[in-house]
Order: C-alpha cells, then sequence, then structure tokens
C-alpha cells in the first residue's frame, strides 16, 4: 500500500473526534492492505514499530531529525529551527520546507508502508560506531522521496508525536469493524490482545485466519500478558458481602513483575510489558534456582526488604532498584524479595481459566523454598472481623494494605473485575486512595521554579469508555528540586503545539503535552468543581482538593490510569464516608 494512503487516512483522523468515526476510517485502511502489510501497519498506527516488550525503542531526539529535515530539504538546519519555532510543530516545519524544494529528485520513489517501516525500523535496531548518522540519512532518505503530507508523518513518528488521538480499544474496534462492520468481535479481540499485548500480532492473525486464528491464542512463555486489576470498595464489610469466603492477601508497595522462564532463558517484565531483565540479575537467579518447573509464567510484587530489622522498605527505596547501570553493586545494597501472587502458566498448562485457589495451589507446588523469592502472605476468611485484623496486622508491619481475591474466578488479564478488591490505609482527613492521573500539560515556573522552565502540573483521569482524558486537578506541590528538572525535561519531549485530541479539558496550561506520563496523587479529598471535566454533569465535574504528588509512575501506561468511572465510585464511598463514618484505619 503507498503510504500517502496511510497519510491521507491519518490527516483525516486528526480532524476527527467521534470514536465511532476515528474506528471506521480505520476499519477501511485496514480493508484496504494486504497480509503481509498489516501488522506494519497496526504498529505504525501506535506510534511503534514493535510492540513494548521487544524493549525496542524508535525515540529519536529533535536535534537529529532537524538534521534529516536538513539535509532533504536543502534548508539550512539555523531555518528548520526557526521555523520549528514559529509552526510549533517539527512536523509541519518539515512539510513548509520540503514543499518549497525547488526541484524534485529525479530518482524520487513513492513511498510504501513496507519501505518506511523498513527505515523506521532500522532507525529503531541500529547501533554501535556512526549509527547516528545512518540513522539521520535513513530518515533523510525517506523525506527525500516524500511528498505532501507524509513528511509531517514521517517526523511525528520517529519523535513520538503522532496525533491520531486513538489508544488500543480503537485499534481493537476498527479490527472488528473490518471484518463485521461492528464492534461484535471486541471480547474476542481483547481477549487475544490481554494475552500477548500484541496489537500487531493479532491483527495479523485475525486477518489472515479470521476468529478461529485469535481463539487459539494461549499464554505463551515471552508473551507478556496484561496485568489483571484490582477494584475497590470502601470496608471489610463491603468485601465480605461481595465476595463471601475468600482469600486475603498482604499487599506489598514495591513494583509488580512478570517472570517468564523457558529451560534455563529468564525474561522479566514490568507492568507496562517491557522486558526489566537486566536490573534484576537476583531475581533472574532465584528464578532458576527456586523455580521447579522447565516453563513457567508468574507473577509477583518486588519489595525491598531489610535482613537486619526484617522489614519492608518504603516504595521511594524499592524504586531505587529499577535502573540501567551499577546494577549489581545495587542489588547487593537493596536486596528484594518478590512476593509470588500468581501463576498464570506452567509447563504447557493455561492457568489463566483456572480458579485462584488452583493457581495458588499449583504456584506453591512449583516454588522450591527460598530467601528471595517467597509466596504472598495470604489466608482464608468470611467474616468482615477477620479480614479488618488481617489488614490492620499488614498495615502495623509497614505494607499498603490487602487484597482480597475471589477464590472461583479465573485470572481476568487487562481487566479491572471484581475478582481481586484492594482495601488500603487511609490517612486522616485523606481520601481512601491514591489516584494514578496523566500529565495532559504543564505551567511555566514563577520565582524560584524559573530556572527549570516547570511550575506545577494538569493532570487528568481515564475516561475509558469514551477514550478520552478528562481534567482532575492542577497540581502544584510535592515537587523535589529534581522532580522539578526531571519533569522539565521529560515534558519538554512529549509537548504539543495543541491540545491533544483524546484530552477534554476547560483549562488551558502554558504546554500540552501528549498523554502518556503517570503520577500518583493524594488529596484532601475530592470535591465538586466547575472547572474540571472529570465526570462533569450540569456544569460540575469532579476535582482533587490539595492535590498532591506522591509518585512518578513510569511503570504505568496512560490508559492504566485511575479511571473516570472509579473516580465517581471513590467519591460516592466518601460521601458515605462523612455520613455514616465507616474507618479502615
Ligand atoms: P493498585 O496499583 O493500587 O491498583 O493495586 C494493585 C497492585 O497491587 C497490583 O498491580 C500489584 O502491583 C500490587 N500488589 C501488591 N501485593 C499484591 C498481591 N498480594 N496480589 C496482587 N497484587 C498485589
Amino acid at each position: 500500500m503507498k503510504f500517502s494512503k496511510v497519510c491521507t487516512v491519518f490527516d483525516a483522523m486528526e480532524v476527527t473526534s467521534s470514536r465511532l468515526a476515528l474506528a471506521d476510517l480505520l476499519a477501511k485502511l485496514f480493508e484496504e492492505t494486504d497480509k503481509n502489510e498489516i501488522k506494519k501497519l497496526v504498529y505504525l498506527c501506535q506510534g511503534v514499530v514493535l510492540p513494548p516488550h521487544s524493549g525496542i525503542d524508535l525515540g529519536m531526539g529533535e536535534k537529529y531529525a532537524e538534521q534529516a529535515i536538513s539535509i532533504a530539504s536543502g534548508a539550512k538546519v539555523e531555518e528548520v529551527e526557526k521555523l520549528y519555532r514559529k509552526t510549533g510543530d517539527l512536523g509541519d516545519a518539515a512539510e513548509q520546507l520540503l514543499a518549497k524544494r525547488t526541484q524534485t529528485s529525479l530518482s524520487q520513489n513513492e513511498l510504501t508502508i513496507a519501505k518506511v517501516y523498513n527505515n523506521f525500523y532500522k532507525i529503531a535496531t541500529i547501533s554501535g560506531q556512526g549509527s547516528q548518522e545512518t540513522k539521520i540519512k535513513l530518515l533523510a532518505e525517506l523525506l527525500v522521496n516524500s511528498n505532501g503530507s507524509e513528511s509531517k508523518t514521517i517526523i511525528r513518528f520517529v519523535t513520538g508525536k503522532l496525533r491520531l488521538g486513538i489508544a488500543e480499544p480503537t485499534i481493537l474496534d476498527a479490527l472488528s469493524v473490518m471484518k463485521t462492520g461492528t464492534k461484535e468481535l471486541r471480547v474476542a479481540l481483547d481477549r487475544a490482545y490481554n494475552l500477548t499485548a500484541d496489537l500487531g500480532l493479532i491483527a495479523e492473525l485475525f486477518y489472515t485466519k479470521g476468529l478461529t486464528g485469535i481463539e487459539t491464542i494461549a499464554p505463551t512463555p515471552f508473551n507478556p500478558i496484561r496485568p489483571a486489576l484490582a477494584e475497590r470498595l470502601p470496608d471489610a464489610a463491603a468485601i465480605v458481602e461481595k465476595l463471601g469466603q475468600c482469600s486475603v492477601e498482604a499487599k506489598y508497595d514495591g513494583f509488580r513483575l512478570q517472570c517468564h522462564k523457558q529451560g534455563n532463558k529468564v525474561t522479566i517484565y514490568s507492568r507496562k510489558q517491557e522486558p526489566m531483565t537486566h536490573m534484576f540479575p537476583d531475581l533472574v537467579k532465584a528464578i532458576t534456582e527456586q523455580i521447579n518447573a522447565k516453563s513457567i509464567i508468574f507473577e509477583g510484587e518486588a519489595i525491598a526488604f531489610d535482613e537486619d530489622t526484617q522489614s519492608f522498605l518504603p516504595f521511594q527505596t524499592t524504586i531505587t532498584r529499577k535502573r540501567k547501570h551499577n546494577v549489581k553493586q545495587k542489588a547487593k545494597e537493596i536486596p528484594l524479595v518478590l512476593f509470588a501472587f500468581e501463576l498464570l502458566y506452567a509447563n504447557g498448562v493455561d492457568y489463566t481459566q483456572k480458579p485462584f485457589l488452583e493457581r495458588r495451589k499449583a504456584l506453591q507446588d512449583l516454588l522450591k523454598p527460598g530467601k528471595i523469592i517467597q509466596l504472598s502472605k495470604t489466608i482464608t476468611i468470611d467474616k468482615a472481623g477477620q479480614l479488618q485484623e488481617f489488614f490492620d496486622e499488614c498495615v502495623a508491619n509497614g505494607l499498603e494494605g490487602i487484597i482480597a481475591k475471589d477464590q472461583n474466578a479465573p485470572y481476568v488479564a487487562g481487566s479491572r473485575k471484581f475478582a481481586w478488591i484492594k482495601l488500603k490505609r487511609s490517612y486522616q482527613g485523606n481520601l481512601a486512595d491514591t489516584i494514578d492521573a496523566v500529565v495532559i500539560g504543564f505551567y511555566r515556573g514563577k520565582g524560584k521554579r524559573t530556572e527549570f522552565g516547570f511550575g506545577g502540573l494538569l493532570t487528568a483521569i481515564y475516561d475509558d469508555e469514551n477514550q478520552v482524558f478528562k481534567t482532575i486537578a492542577k497540581v502544584g506541590t510535592g515537587f523535589t528540586e529534581e522532580q522539578l528538572q526531571w519533569f522539565n525535561d521529560t515534558l519538554s519531549h512529549i509537548s504539543v503545539k495543541e491540545k491533544p485530541r483524546n484530552v477534554d479539558s476547560l483549562i488551558e496550561p502554558d504546554i500540552w503535552v501528549t498523554p502518556r506520563l503517570v503520577v500518583t496523587l493524594t488529596a484532601d479529598e475530592l470535591t465538586k468543581s466547575p472547572t474540571h471535566t472529570c465526570a462533569r454533569k450540569e456544569s460540575e465535574g469532579l476535582a482533587l482538593r490539595f492535590p498532591r504528588l506522591t509518585q512518578i509512575r513510569e511503570d504505568k501506561n496512560a490508559i492504566d490510569a485511575t479511571t473516570e468511572r472509579e473516580v465517581i465510585e471513590l467519591f460516592k464511598m466518601s460521601i458515605k464516608q462523612k455520613l455514616y463514618g465507616a474507618d479502615t484505619n
């Protein structure tokens, strides 16, 4: 397929806001590709060259992209920079400069999906001496051969600033519409996506083999599975009312890891399905020593543990283990314990379909005793008082709270169902839970903060039904100097000229950013607000009162943020708490 066709559809998507219309546009484009291109096309729509678990990131610096534009257009780099400053978008600047070329090269070749994808792939994967020059050449080659809006799309893609206004669910909608004209196959497609976390792979299977193709997908080592998520309920009584007899586990405040092993090969994935194996040589060793299975996929929470005092360390300490350098030294300084809590697959058997108690029993049988991998602490209860007692004990041991688990439920990959219900310690006067919000914009600094160019965040929660981000808080406190600097650097890489298309906001920050970065916020309470769009009804929405930053959550994707529905539930819970004084302390 010609790349110009893709760009025409991308341009149309940029000015379309209805989710249905976006899915229709994509579905038509998918119909017109062939079986060798569909995978590449789906990755292009996602702005990636391979799924996150490949560990391959295109991310080309703007400076290099400017050099490629200069080579292709004949304009000086300073001219490119000047026009970039003027337009606020390097893609637009490229399109204008390339349109001004006085003479097109005689040997110009029309771009195809395959050619564009291949160059992107090489840009993402080559490394070593001289690789920057090669990357610039590969990009310049595409630009020389581009026409019309192709150059804009190419530049936005390599700099991570595509603006299609869609997330994975719209691509899944489009795949279903492509085959049936409706969204009726979404359930089957969602299942396949949740088990592989690879939209390109399932699009190809679906395109070539239809429904049967994706129905045969089963958990496979080294294909990370999207994580099951926990619901909330206000107190122990509500949990027991919902689940009856259930398992209750300690909730460890570390980071979630999904461990895959086949033979001697071990890969550890983050919650976002990124490979992190190199960061945890201690855990890799423990997996080879303590797991008694040829092949396995299991999950656990890794948390820093102080042997001397036999106590858990705070998240801020645990997180320092996520690093690229000095890994071995840090592993010695801050040893981790991996509390295994889920078995998803072992020795060819798919455990995701089996009830929780069976999964847990099998996990116990496959784990040899040892210091580094331990089973999460669990008890069976059927009374609220027992749950409360266990909760108090966990909190007294410095843990976050508990997760109650439905003993008969399967593993619900990628979704939030009442199979898991969390209850966290609540601080006096604070919300019963933190909010994971997505940064959608930021403010320039005032006073001391001017030197960092950063003064605060505009944040949003996720309306997963309509796939838009709705504002919930402006956050100006809780930042360390290091974080101010970090936000400034990180956010300027994802800044965009206009309000992103999947953002619903009445507030205008100084600078908009692509919704990508998740932060955990705590606040005094949820209040009604005339300016925020979260849960907005009759000109009033919900907002966080006195929001403060508690963590930067690089381990979460934007669509894993707290949803609008959850915020509404939290608001209802807080009203109930005020009325009846329910207390989880
Ligand atoms: P939250 O991030 O607050 O929604 O809580 C869910 C998270 O708690 C999971 O994603 C895990 O990272 C973490 N967690 C800690 N301990 C457990 C456990 N025993 N079972 C399941 N998840 C746990």
